[in-house]
Protein backbone atom coordinates (compact mmCIF):
# COMPACT_ATOMS: atom_id res chain seq x y z
CA UNK A 1 0.00 0.00 0.00
CA UNK A 2 0.97 2.95 -0.94
CA UNK A 3 -0.19 6.54 0.95
CA UNK A 4 0.59 10.33 0.13
CA UNK A 5 0.90 12.70 3.22
CA UNK A 6 0.64 16.04 2.76
CA UNK A 7 1.77 18.30 5.89
CA UNK A 8 1.39 21.72 7.50
CA UNK A 9 2.27 23.57 10.30
CA UNK A 10 -0.58 25.99 11.26
CA UNK A 11 -3.07 23.20 12.45
CA UNK A 12 -0.17 21.06 14.29
CA UNK A 13 -1.31 20.81 18.07
CA UNK A 14 1.31 23.40 19.38
CA UNK A 15 0.77 26.63 17.21
CA UNK A 16 -1.22 29.81 17.66
CA UNK A 17 0.35 32.67 15.96
CA UNK A 18 1.73 33.44 12.89
CA UNK A 19 5.44 34.66 13.71
CA UNK A 20 5.90 31.04 15.43
CA UNK A 21 5.54 29.35 12.24
CA UNK A 22 8.18 30.89 10.81
CA UNK A 23 11.44 30.30 11.00
CA UNK A 24 13.87 32.02 13.36
CA UNK A 25 10.88 32.50 15.93
CA UNK A 26 11.96 31.60 19.35
CA UNK A 27 9.21 28.59 19.08
CA UNK A 28 9.58 27.75 15.73
CA UNK A 29 11.62 24.72 16.22
CA UNK A 30 9.12 24.05 19.05
CA UNK A 31 6.10 23.70 16.22
CA UNK A 32 8.52 21.95 13.76
CA UNK A 33 9.33 19.41 15.97
CA UNK A 34 5.72 18.60 16.86
CA UNK A 35 4.80 18.59 12.80
CA UNK A 36 7.53 16.31 12.83
CA UNK A 37 6.18 13.88 15.18
CA UNK A 38 2.45 14.33 13.72
CA UNK A 39 3.98 12.95 10.37
CA UNK A 40 5.42 10.42 12.26
CA UNK A 41 2.95 9.34 14.04
CA UNK A 42 0.90 9.34 11.07
CA UNK A 43 3.49 7.01 9.24
CA UNK A 44 3.52 5.07 12.29
CA UNK A 45 -0.31 4.35 12.16
CA UNK A 46 0.15 3.61 8.04
CA UNK A 47 2.69 1.33 8.39
CA UNK A 48 1.02 -0.84 11.12
CA UNK A 49 -2.48 -0.76 8.57
CA UNK A 50 0.19 -2.17 5.73
CA UNK A 51 1.59 0.99 4.39
CA UNK A 52 4.84 -0.25 2.50
CA UNK A 53 5.71 2.88 0.57
CA UNK A 54 5.11 6.44 2.28
CA UNK A 55 5.57 10.13 0.63
CA UNK A 56 5.64 13.22 3.17
CA UNK A 57 4.90 16.48 0.68
CA UNK A 58 6.39 19.45 3.50
CA UNK A 59 3.76 21.87 2.76
CA UNK A 60 4.15 24.81 5.10
CA UNK A 61 6.09 28.23 3.82
CA UNK A 62 9.78 26.80 2.80
CA UNK A 63 8.82 23.34 2.93
CA UNK A 64 11.90 22.09 4.90
CA UNK A 65 10.01 22.39 7.98
CA UNK A 66 10.27 18.54 8.96
CA UNK A 67 12.92 16.62 10.44
CA UNK A 68 13.48 13.87 8.09
CA UNK A 69 16.09 12.19 9.82
CA UNK A 70 13.27 11.02 11.99
CA UNK A 71 11.00 9.39 9.96
CA UNK A 72 11.04 5.81 9.19
CA UNK A 73 12.95 4.21 6.49
CA UNK A 74 10.40 3.89 3.77
CA UNK A 75 9.32 7.37 4.22
CA UNK A 76 10.35 9.95 1.10
CA UNK A 77 9.88 13.45 1.49
CA UNK A 78 9.10 16.03 -0.89
CA UNK A 79 10.93 19.75 0.20
CA UNK A 80 10.99 22.69 -0.75
CA UNK A 81 8.48 23.93 -4.45
CA UNK A 82 9.08 22.62 -7.60
CA UNK A 83 5.96 25.11 -8.87
CA UNK A 84 3.55 22.59 -10.03
CA UNK A 85 0.25 23.33 -9.94
CA UNK A 86 -0.02 20.46 -7.59
CA UNK A 87 1.40 22.43 -4.85
CA UNK A 88 0.78 21.04 -1.51
CA UNK A 89 0.39 17.60 -3.23
CA UNK A 90 2.90 18.07 -5.39
CA UNK A 91 3.98 14.84 -6.85
CA UNK A 92 0.73 12.99 -6.15
CA UNK A 93 0.12 10.34 -8.73
CA UNK A 94 -2.28 7.46 -9.44
CA UNK A 95 -0.01 5.07 -8.03
CA UNK A 96 -1.01 6.23 -4.20
CA UNK A 97 -3.74 4.11 -2.84
CA UNK A 98 -4.92 6.99 -0.08
CA UNK A 99 -4.35 10.90 0.21
CA UNK A 100 -3.72 11.83 4.22
CA UNK A 101 -3.00 15.56 5.66
CA UNK A 102 -1.71 16.43 8.78
CA UNK A 103 -1.53 19.73 10.37
CA UNK A 104 -4.04 21.18 8.43
CA UNK A 105 -6.06 24.51 9.34
CA UNK A 106 -9.35 26.24 8.51
CA UNK A 107 -9.91 28.19 5.42
CA UNK A 108 -10.00 31.50 5.04
CA UNK A 109 -12.45 33.77 6.63
CA UNK A 110 -13.31 31.05 8.84
CA UNK A 111 -13.21 32.48 12.57
CA UNK A 112 -12.54 28.56 13.43
CA UNK A 113 -8.40 29.18 14.10
CA UNK A 114 -6.31 32.28 14.39
CA UNK A 115 -4.51 30.88 11.67
CA UNK A 116 -7.36 30.39 8.93
CA UNK A 117 -5.89 31.35 5.51
CA UNK A 118 -6.44 29.37 2.03
CA UNK A 119 -3.59 29.18 -0.08
CA UNK A 120 -1.86 32.69 0.91
CA UNK A 121 -2.08 34.26 4.51
CA UNK A 122 -1.43 37.86 3.02
CA UNK A 123 -3.90 38.50 0.29
CA UNK A 124 -6.88 36.26 0.22
CA UNK A 125 -10.32 37.21 2.24
CA UNK A 126 -11.83 33.62 0.70
CA UNK A 127 -11.91 31.04 -1.49
CA UNK A 128 -15.42 29.90 -2.78
CA UNK A 129 -15.65 26.55 -4.77
CA UNK A 130 -19.29 26.31 -6.36
CA UNK A 131 -20.67 28.38 -3.43
CA UNK A 132 -19.01 26.86 -0.70
CA UNK A 133 -16.22 28.18 1.15
CA UNK A 134 -13.21 26.14 0.23
CA UNK A 135 -10.10 25.31 2.49
CA UNK A 136 -6.69 24.03 1.53
CA UNK A 137 -8.08 20.69 2.32
CA UNK A 138 -10.91 21.21 -0.43
CA UNK A 139 -8.48 22.20 -3.05
CA UNK A 140 -5.86 19.02 -2.05
CA UNK A 141 -8.94 17.07 -1.72
CA UNK A 142 -10.01 17.29 -4.75
CA UNK A 143 -6.56 17.18 -6.65
CA UNK A 144 -6.26 13.73 -5.07
CA UNK A 145 -10.17 12.98 -6.96
CA UNK A 146 -8.16 14.40 -10.03
CA UNK A 147 -5.45 11.20 -10.07
CA UNK A 148 -8.11 9.19 -8.32
CA UNK A 149 -7.31 8.72 -4.86
CA UNK A 150 -9.29 8.79 -1.81
CA UNK A 151 -8.56 11.19 0.65
CA UNK A 152 -8.73 9.39 3.68
CA UNK A 153 -7.27 11.10 7.10
CA UNK A 154 -7.48 14.71 8.23
CA UNK A 155 -5.68 16.78 11.23
CA UNK A 156 -6.02 20.42 12.17
CA UNK A 157 -8.19 22.11 14.04
CA UNK A 158 -11.75 21.08 15.38
CA UNK A 159 -13.53 24.12 13.48
CA UNK A 160 -11.43 22.17 10.22
CA UNK A 161 -12.56 18.99 11.50
CA UNK A 162 -16.13 19.28 12.25
CA UNK A 163 -16.66 21.69 8.51
CA UNK A 164 -15.16 19.00 6.37
CA UNK A 165 -16.56 15.96 7.85
CA UNK A 166 -19.76 17.97 6.98
CA UNK A 167 -18.98 17.24 3.48
CA UNK A 168 -20.49 14.10 3.84
CA UNK A 169 -21.35 12.19 2.02
CA UNK A 170 -18.89 13.90 -0.31
CA UNK A 171 -15.84 11.89 1.88
CA UNK A 172 -17.67 9.27 3.18
CA UNK A 173 -14.59 7.73 4.70
CA UNK A 174 -12.58 10.47 6.12
CA UNK A 175 -11.28 10.26 9.34
CA UNK A 176 -10.50 13.02 11.90
CA UNK A 177 -8.36 14.26 14.72
CA UNK A 178 -8.64 17.51 16.12
CA UNK A 179 -5.90 19.51 17.78
CA UNK A 180 -6.80 22.78 19.21
CA UNK A 181 -9.96 25.10 19.35
CA UNK A 182 -9.68 28.91 18.11
CA UNK A 183 -11.66 31.63 19.28
CA UNK A 184 -11.08 34.64 18.44
CA UNK A 185 -6.94 35.17 18.21
CA UNK A 186 -6.79 32.49 20.95
CA UNK A 187 -6.56 28.93 20.81
CA UNK A 188 -6.99 25.75 23.17
CA UNK A 189 -4.46 23.60 22.29
CA UNK A 190 -4.70 19.71 22.85
CA UNK A 191 -1.73 17.85 24.70
CA UNK A 192 0.20 17.17 22.17
CA UNK A 193 1.32 13.98 23.21
CA UNK A 194 -2.52 12.65 23.20
CA UNK A 195 -2.26 14.29 19.86
CA UNK A 196 0.24 12.13 18.56
CA UNK A 197 -1.46 8.86 19.84
CA UNK A 198 -4.77 9.61 18.27
CA UNK A 199 -3.59 10.06 15.27
CA UNK A 200 -1.21 7.42 14.99
CA UNK A 201 -4.70 4.78 16.18
CA UNK A 202 -6.67 6.93 13.57
CA UNK A 203 -4.77 6.69 10.80
CA UNK A 204 -4.29 3.01 11.38
CA UNK A 205 -8.37 2.69 11.48
CA UNK A 206 -8.54 5.00 8.79
CA UNK A 207 -6.64 2.04 6.42
CA UNK A 208 -8.23 -0.66 7.81
CA UNK A 209 -11.14 0.40 6.05
CA UNK A 210 -12.56 -0.54 2.35
CA UNK A 211 -11.74 3.35 1.30
CA UNK A 212 -10.75 2.47 -2.18
CA UNK A 213 -14.44 3.01 -3.49
CA UNK A 214 -14.15 6.26 -1.79
CA UNK A 215 -12.67 8.76 -4.12
CA UNK A 216 -14.15 12.01 -3.60
CA UNK A 217 -16.72 12.68 -6.76
CA UNK A 218 -15.23 15.51 -9.02
CA UNK A 219 -18.20 18.00 -9.80
CA UNK A 220 -18.83 18.30 -13.48
CA UNK A 221 -18.27 22.13 -13.34
CA UNK A 222 -16.17 24.38 -11.03
CA UNK A 223 -17.14 28.27 -10.56
CA UNK A 224 -14.62 29.56 -8.42
CA UNK A 225 -14.79 32.52 -6.55
CA UNK A 226 -11.53 34.54 -5.06
CA UNK A 227 -12.12 37.21 -2.74
CA UNK A 228 -8.56 39.81 -2.48
CA UNK A 229 -8.69 41.86 0.89
CA UNK A 230 -7.14 44.57 -1.41
CA UNK A 231 -9.22 45.51 -4.32
CA UNK A 232 -6.30 46.63 -5.80
CA UNK A 233 -4.76 42.97 -5.82
CA UNK A 234 -8.03 41.98 -7.24
CA UNK A 235 -7.78 44.34 -9.91
CA UNK A 236 -4.45 43.51 -10.71
CA UNK A 237 -4.99 39.46 -11.18
CA UNK A 238 -8.09 40.22 -13.36
CA UNK A 239 -5.91 40.54 -16.10
CA UNK A 240 -5.22 36.80 -15.95
CA UNK A 241 -6.73 34.66 -19.07
CA UNK A 242 -10.56 33.47 -18.54
CA UNK A 243 -11.13 35.05 -15.19
CA UNK A 244 -13.19 38.09 -15.10
CA UNK A 245 -13.99 40.87 -12.19
CA UNK A 246 -17.40 40.73 -10.97
CA UNK A 247 -16.76 43.36 -7.98
CA UNK A 248 -14.35 45.27 -6.91
CA UNK A 249 -12.64 42.91 -4.96
CA UNK A 250 -13.54 39.60 -6.34
CA UNK A 251 -12.54 37.33 -9.44
CA UNK A 252 -15.01 34.59 -11.09
CA UNK A 253 -13.49 31.50 -12.98
CA UNK A 254 -15.33 28.85 -14.37
CA UNK A 255 -14.25 25.30 -15.97
CA UNK A 256 -15.30 21.76 -16.49
CA UNK A 257 -11.15 20.82 -15.68
CA UNK A 258 -9.62 20.85 -12.43
CA UNK A 259 -6.58 20.88 -13.14
CA UNK A 260 -7.25 24.13 -15.01
CA UNK A 261 -8.63 25.42 -12.00
CA UNK A 262 -5.15 25.00 -10.19
CA UNK A 263 -3.40 26.48 -12.90
CA UNK A 264 -5.20 29.77 -12.24
CA UNK A 265 -4.92 29.35 -8.43
CA UNK A 266 -1.05 29.06 -8.75
CA UNK A 267 -1.06 32.27 -10.73
CA UNK A 268 -3.45 34.78 -8.91
CA UNK A 269 -3.06 33.79 -5.59
ZN1 LIG B 1 1.28 26.64 6.45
Amino acid sequence: MKIFISADIEGVSTTSEWSECTSGNHLYNVNALQMTKEVLACCEGAIEAGATEIVVKDAHAGANNIDITMLPDCVKVNRKWSGHPYSMVDTLDKSFDALMFIGYHSAASQGFNPLSHTMSSKNIFYIKINDEIASEFTINSYTGALENVPSVFLTGDLGLCEYSASMNPRHPNLTTVATKEGKGASTTNYSPNWVLSQIKEKSKQALQVDFKKSVLELPKKFKVEICYKEHTQAFKMSFFPNVKLINDNTLLFESNDYFEVLRVLKFVL
